[in-house]
């Protein structure tokens, strides 16, 4: 009797372990509805909206969904969590972090706006729509738009240079439809009195525009090539070590490049900035190859003594062209080279003796390579630009 009592507490104490198990597990284990998660997909977002978000680390748009906080998952609500839960409320924690870390404007203006985060840049755009052929984009679609664009050159850049978004100072753009708060922050954040178009170069490199300024009038096209190449010349002040060049006999190189990376996005190059040459600038429509030809053919003086020793604010516009071509040439023919071109410009280096060093070639040897490529390789026609992005 002893025996069958002990085998019935055995046998009743493992079918309350077994149903206590069976408990556990069903909990933790979400549900049907949420496919055994814990969460589902957050409703106010489409397929093509998340794609979208997924190109950037952080849009502060998305992070202000009420629902999901940028995480485009909610709680499943049916069952007590799954295994996606903790996860989900890890991820939506860190969000709400970055959110609430905002980027200085926000704080000098006191409202939120519309930003995001990519690997090289925090771009702010705060504009009611720009326009894009003969349709409207609002201010959170041009802002991916824009995000796309900037992170294609500046990951040409990164091989260029060979390096990676930490190796600069993550760059801050700030486009503004109100010209107010554009000298707001000129003048609040970027220590400048100014209406114009500002950049702040160095470790922190940052940069507002005003989107109704001349060459921008509103349009998407003309905002996000002057984002990108903007862009390429505040990576450039603080690739590796915070220094702007365009002070120091390599005017060419900081412009040349600005107008490349945009060129190769838009097929045309179109932002001169302040600091470089007057306003309103738009030498041969910004499509250079063919005049870049003809022009070389011609001019049978050398050009790089004198060029190779100009600033950025004293080029002139034909210059921003000879300057584009050259960096054309060194970053196709001698791609290996452009970062210590770059880093020699840094430390003060003039342009004949990093060429010695690095190509083992003199100005001379160098400006004749050059024109020869240009001769040979530069097309009859220039290629389409870019109508709308
Ligand atoms: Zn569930
Ligand atoms: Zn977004
Ligand atoms: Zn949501
Ligand atoms: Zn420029």
């Amino acid at each position: 009797m002893k025996y069958i009592v002990a085998t019935l507490f055995l046998w009743a104490s493992c079918l309350i372990a077994a149903t206590g198990q069976e408990e556990t597990e069903r909990v933790s284990d979400g549900c049907k509805r949420c496919n055994h998660r814990g969460v589902v997909e957050c409703k106010r977002h489409d397929e093509a909206d998340i794609a979208l978000e997924k190109e950037v680390d952080f849009c502060a748009i998305a992070a202000r969904c009420e629902d999901c906080g940028g995480t485009f998952q909610v709680d499943c609500g049916f069952c007590i969590g799954g295994p996606d839960s903790l996860p989900l409320e890890r991820r939506r924690g860190r969000i709400a972090g970055i959110l609430k870390g905002g980027v200085p404007a926000e704080k000098l203006l006191e409202r939120p706006l519309p930003w995001v985060r990519t690997p090289h840049f925090d771009l702010v755009v705060d504009v009611e729509y720009l326009k894009n052929g003969s349709k409207r984009l609002d201010a959170h679609e041009f802002l991916h738009h824009l995000a796309r664009e900037s992170e294609a050159a500046a990951s040409m850049l990164d091989q260029h240079l060979k390096a990676k978004p930490h190796h600069y100072g993550r760059a801050k753009i700030y486009f503004w439809e109100s010209l107010a708060d554009h000298k707001k922050v000129n003048r609040e954040l970027l220590g400048t009195n100014t209406e114009s178009g500002m950049k702040l170069y160095g470790p922190k490199p940052a940069a507002s525009s005003w989107t109704g300024a001349k060459g921008l009038q509103g349009k998407a096209l003309n905002v996000a090539a002057n984002g990108v190449h903007i862009g390429i010349h505040l990576l450039l002040s603080s690739a590796f070590r915070g220094e702007w060049i365009g002070d120091k006999k390599a005017g060419w190189f900081d412009v040349g490049a600005a107008h490349w990376y945009e060129e190769q996005r838009f097929q045309r190059t179109a932002t001169y900035c302040v600091d470089e040459a007057i306003a309103d600038l738009n030498y041969k429509n910004g499509q250079w190859r063919t005049v870049i030809k003809s022009e070389l053919a011609k001019r049978k003086e050398t050009l790089l003594p004198e060029l190779s020793k100009e600033l950025s604010g004293t080029l002139w516009e034909e210059e921003h062209a000879l300057s584009w071509s050259l960096y054309d040439w060194l970053v196709t023919e001698h791609p290996d080279s452009v970062k210590a071109f770059l880093m020699g410009f840094k430390d003060g280096k003039e342009m004949r003796d990093i060429c010695r060093k690095e190509l083992d070639m003199t100005l001379r040897q160098v400006e004749d390579a050059w024109r020869s490529w240009v001769a040979e390789t530069y097309p009859a026609r220039n290629p389409k630009a870019r109508k709308r992005l």
